[in-house]
């Protein structure tokens, strides 16, 4: 019988979350949130793995205490300040930040499946065996507005199929001017 690799996700997602927190709800909050989701908090190092559970506890903090609204734009800000690849992005566009999207997730995440079918003015990107519950869904969609921010463009973000709800995977649209 073969052991099931543990899922995990770099310390780099977290403190990205880590900072968004501190920037809305202040050291009270990091503070707060800290204390609910146990002893790890936000002592974690940007290029080490930690399990999956970390990541999702942190968002289902954000979503009890701020709903899902927040869990979005803090996902969305995890993307968009990057600082000098936010400039880089800036002259890349989106196609090329996309594309670099996929190596992102494999970095990221040591578990499930991303594809991303880019067109024109849209891309389909397809979650394989990789969102949590819905509340991640939403902090993906959430993450893909932040990349129109990240080069500067209008666009929208639908998901529209979602493993959660007996599809096979998550699938979400990203429309753009
Ligand atoms: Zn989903």
């Amino acid at each position: 019988m073969t052991e099931e690799k543990a899922r995990q996700t770099r310390g780099g997602v977290v403190k990205g979350y880590a900072k968004y927190i501190k920037k809305k709800w202040g050291t009270d909050g990091v503070l707060a949130c800290q204390r609910d989701i146990g002893e790890l908090g936000f002592e974690v190092k940007e290029d080490a793995w930690y399990p999956e559970e970390v990541n999702v506890k942190i968002l289902q903090w954000i979503a009890d205490n701020y709903g899902l609204e927040y869990v979005e734009k803090a996902a969305a800000s995890t993307i968009s300040e990057r600082g000098v690849v936010a400039y880089a992005a800036k002259l890349a566009g989106i196609k090329k930040v996309l594309e670099r999207g996929v190596e992102d997730y494999y970095r990221n995440f040591n578990y499930g499946k991303i594809d991303i079918d880019i067109s024109d003015n849209q891309a389909m990107v397809t979650l394989t065996d990789s969102t949590s519950n819905e509340v991640d869904c939403v902090s993906w969609k959430g993450a893909l507005k932040g990349v129109y921010k990240l080069v500067n463009k209008t666009g929208d973000v639908q998901e529209i199929e979602c493993c959660h709800k007996g599809k096979g995977a998550c699938k979400f649209l990203m429309t753009w001017e």
